[in-house]
């Protein structure tokens, strides 16, 4: 049942509306109480008239049975006295009395159409024995009840009438049975008029409540249509202001989530213009420079040949420049890709820095700078190696790069039994204390002409730093100007994918 009801919540678009579900809710709520009271307090009713009944009948037929004992009125059935109670008694209550002897002999009939037949029944034999009866019939709507007539033993044996003897009251012996039946029809009566008020109360009730409902429930869902159309005025443009719902708590967090998500989207947004523009502007600058050395050349008539060669050699620097820059960019738009592009294996950590120091030798050498490698211990660690060489790479060209002559690179490698740690430290110029926090940045270069002098992008620990971070590594770095820096790199030994 709650299966079939879950299948038709989710597969019925309508139902699942909220407004809907709400007002099915208010309905309910308000419906079925009106529903249980009315039959609640009407059933009860009926059983409590039924049962006041029986007890005034009960009362009146005993004092009567009393009256037929004083009257010795089983001898004598023409008493007026008792004959006038005994009608009274059904017209009141429109029902009718038989009284019964000890021979099963009716005496007397207040309908006076039974009188002399002998009436046998499981109730009246037990009547006999002392026990009273009363039956209610709901479908034809009477009470019937069985009555003793008792007399003392010592006045009924003057008669010699033999008689059974009251088992309630041993010295009391029960001399005949008044059979009374009485109509419940006035009880059913005012129920059914009680039953016709209570329903057009409850018709009243339920148009109302249903009104009400369908009020409440457009009422409860407008904060949501809010939210939905004050994000729509943002998709379509008009503003792009944070919105504000304060309606629900529930609206309040939606819209804040809404919110932040909207200033996350434009802090990148942001950033992606500033990058396409520092993109437009580094690889500007070559072109205008080829384009300066190009005019000049043209401008000059009859330049020597010399000329022609010092200004080539100086566009073929241009060239492989803005080459340089074309390349970094790639590879950092290759880094920023997801870790899904990620080719993780378990690599040699040791071997892996011997190769690129052994590629950087040559440069160091050149420049009269040490380099230094000490292993604290084999380093086996899963890594995509292209991209974690390119990021080592960068690090120790830097050092050498913005080392001073005669200096030295020190790179350490280390780990314990979850990461591995490497340390590349140099005796060069230094990063000034307000520039470290920048220097990751794109195209970020601390002395702009000296970086472009010794051929920075500017790009170099941008994808050193997504290299490490696709990782989920983390990179350090600690700088003294004039005395040198040290960057600490740190990467889990086992890749944890997301
Ligand atoms: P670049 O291609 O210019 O070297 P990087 O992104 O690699 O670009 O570095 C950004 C800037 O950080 C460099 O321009 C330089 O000023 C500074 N920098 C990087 N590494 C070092 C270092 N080891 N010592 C001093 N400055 C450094």
């Amino acid at each position: 049942m709650l299966i079939k009801l879950e299948y038709y919540f989710k597969n019925f678009r309508i139902l699942r509306s909220l407004k809907l579900r709400l007002f099915l809710i208010l309905v309910l709520v308000g419906l079925i109480p009106t529903t249980i009271m009315r039959y609640a307090f009407l059933g009860n009713y009926v059983e409590r008239a039924v049962h006041v009944r029986t007890s005034d009948v009960q009362n009146q037929v005993n004092i009567l049975s009393n009256h037929l004992t004083l009257y010795n009125y089983l001898q004598d059935t023409s008493l007026e006295v008792i004959n006038a109670e005994l009608d009274q008694l059904s017209n009141l209550y429109d029902g009718r009395v038989l009284i019964i002897d000890q021979n099963f002999r009716i005496v007397k009939d207040t309908y006076g159409i039974s009188e002399g037949k002998t009436m046998i029944s499981e109730e009246i034999i037990k009547c006999f024995k002392g026990e009273s009866i009363s039956n209610v019939d709901n479908n034809n709507h009477y009470i019937e009840m069985t009555t003793p007539i008792t007399d003392t033993a010592e006045a009924y044996a003057g008669l010699g009438i033999d008689a059974s003897v009251d088992s309630n009251k041993p010295d009391s012996i029960i001399i005949g049975v008044m059979l009374t039946s009485v109509s419940t029809d006035s009880i059913n009566a005012t129920y059914e008029l009680l039953d016709r008020k209570a329903l057009t109360i409850q018709l009243i009730m339920s148009v109302l409540i249903i009104a009400l409902a369908f009020l409440m429930s457009q009422l409860l869902v407008k904060p949501f249509s809010r939210v939905s159309s004050a994000i729509s005025e943002i998709k379509d443009g008009y503003t792009d202001e944070p919105i504000a719902v304060n309606d629900y708590l529930e609206t309040e967090h939606i819209v804040d989530a809404f919110n932040q998500l909207q200033s996350r989207m434009k802090v990148l947004d942001d950033s992606r213009q500033e990058f396409v523009s520092n993109v437009s502007h580094e690889l500007k600058t070559p072109i205008t420079s080829m384009k300066v050395l190009a005019d000049s050349l043209i401008m000059q008539e009859d330049a020597p040949k010399e000329l022609y060669k010092e200004f080539m050699v100086d566009i073929a620097e241009e060239i492989e420049r803005e080459n340089k820059i074309i390349t970094d960019l790639l590879s950092l738009v290759k880094m920023d890709k997801t870790a899904s592009g990620l080719h993780v294996e378990s690599k040699d950590i040791n071997n892996l820095l011997e190769i690129i120091l052994k590629r950087i030798g040559p440069i160091a050498e050149s420049k009269g700078i040490e380099l230094i490698y000490e292993s604290m211990r084999e380093v086996t660690a899963e890594v995509d190696e292209v991209k974690i060489s390119q990021a080592f790479t960068n690090l120790i060209e830097n050092a050498v790069k913005y080392n001073r002559e005669k200096g030295s690179v020190t790179v350490v490698l280390d780990a314990d039994h979850q990461f591995f740690t490497v340390e590349v430290t140099d005796t060069g110029i230094g990063i000034p204390q307000e520039d470290v926090d920048h220097i990751f940045e794109r195209f970020y270069r601390v002395d702009k002409s000296h970086s472009t002098e010794i051929g920075g992008t500017g790009l170099g620990l941008a994808i050193t730093r997504s290299a490490i971070l696709v990782h989920r590594g983390s990179i350090k770095v600690t700088s003294e100007e004039g005395i040198g820096t040290t960057f600490m790199v740190k990467i889990p030994l086992y890749y944890i994918a997301s």
